[in-house]
């Protein structure tokens, strides 16, 4: 009996070299197309195997790059580069993260005989990917994950005291989905910051961060020239500010004339994380009601775009902010958050009174 079975053990062994054998020969010793190279760059990041990601990659591609995209995307998690109509782009998210980023790439690949790999990926136009610019690490604390270029700014602090600040709110508009981490994006540099916006310096150096969709997926992106002069109460109340965005980005932008309720609701969830911040804000619209007999007109949107004047722009953040504040203060924090989800699709003339509380602000407040 045991004679038989070492015969059956070795005829089953040679049957497998004869069936492995042409299947061998006959299989390109490589990816056998860009969209094969692609598809063995996807299975090796969610198999984490290094030397088949390699595989996907020519030979003209510096060893520093490998080591950067396979350390940078192995922190990610459902990597997946697809060809598009018109070109290419990577579907991808954080560890945690529901939403999921698709951002346009463009791919290279050289092929020689019948192997083709991957000679290039580079920014297309748009928002490039924060982990295709530069080495990235990815930071999960309480309630964020951050993905941190190496010598940025560290807000890990500010970014899970943002989050918290929101479920803390008291305003259901606010936790519709209370668990999602809030994702922040953290270049170190300002080319990078440049390339993560997809945005010209004009329109982003002046800003301390922004909130931007990188397909179905919301990311506060942070100017690392700015937040490396924030102070820990400057960093939260703005990370809190954005995380306000953040967390209302599927509503998409308020309805013409009513940027101020978003602008609004986002300040006054910030502005109590900074002391000073506050007071300021506070001062700035006693003296608007002081000027105007007690009836300051809401900012107008273009005041929110009016960059080059600090003054005014402040004036309106200020005015949104007290708007806000006395919706909340006549109505408690829940109700005021249904004012201002209605506000944010319907014209304020069709709201009356509710639409125009800063009179009541300036009533309330005079002293
Ligand atoms: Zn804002």
């Amino acid at each position: 009996m045991s004679g038989r079975s070492a015969l059956g053990r070795a005829l089953l062994g040679a049957l497998a070299v004869a069936l492995a054998a042409p299947l061998a020969a006959c299989s390109p010793s490589g990816p056998s197309s860009a969209d094969d190279a692609l598809a063995v760059l996807d299975s090796s990041i969610a198999a984490g195997d290094r030397e088949r990601f390699d595989t996907a990659l020519d030979r003209t591609v510096p060893q520093s790059t490998r080591d950067m995209w396979w350390s940078n995307l192995g922190r990610l998690s459902d990597v997946d580069f697809e060809r598009t109509g018109d070109g290419w782009r990577v579907r991808w998210s954080v560890p945690g993260e529901r939403a999921v980023a698709t951002e346009a790439v463009s791919i290279a690949t050289a092929c020689a005989g019948s192997v083709c790999r991957i000679t290039g990926i580079g920014a297309a136009s748009g928002p490039a990917p924060a982990w295709l610019v530069e080495p990235t690490d990815v930071v999960s604390v309480d309630g964020a994950v951050l993905i941190v270029g190496r010598g940025a700014p560290d807000l890990s602090a500010a970014a899970s005291m943002a989050s918290s600040a929101a479920r803390d709110a008291g305003m259901s508009l606010l936790t519709v989905d209370p668990d999602a981490p809030l994702v922040l994006e953290v270049p170190a540099a300002d080319s990078t910051y440049a390339l993560v916006t997809g945005m010209s310096a004009a329109r982003t150096q002046g800003l301390g961060a922004l909130t931007q969709r990188e397909g179905g997926a919301p990311r506060i992106v942070v100017n690392p020239a700015r937040a490396g002069l924030w102070s820990p109460s400057q960093a939260n109340m703005l990370l809190t500010h954005e995380s306000v965005h953040w967390r209302l980005s599927d509503l998409g932008a308020p309805v013409g004339g009513n940027e101020w309720v978003s602008e609004g609701l986002a300040e006054w969830l910030g502005l109590p994380r900074d002391a000073d911040e506050a007071a300021a804000s506070r001062a700035r619209v006693a003296r608007a009601c002081r000027d105007t007999d007690g009836a300051p007109v809401l900012p107008a949107d273009e005041q929110f775009s009016s960059t080059d004047d600090a003054d005014a722009l402040r004036d309106a953040y200020a005015l949104s902010w007290a708007a806000v504040d006395e919706l909340v203060d006549e109505n408690g924090a829940e109700a005021a958050g249904a004012l201002v989800e209605q506000l944010w699709t319907t014209p304020a003339e069709q709201l009356g009174g509710a639409a125009d509380p800063l009179p009541r602000w300036c009533a309330a407040n005079s002293s």
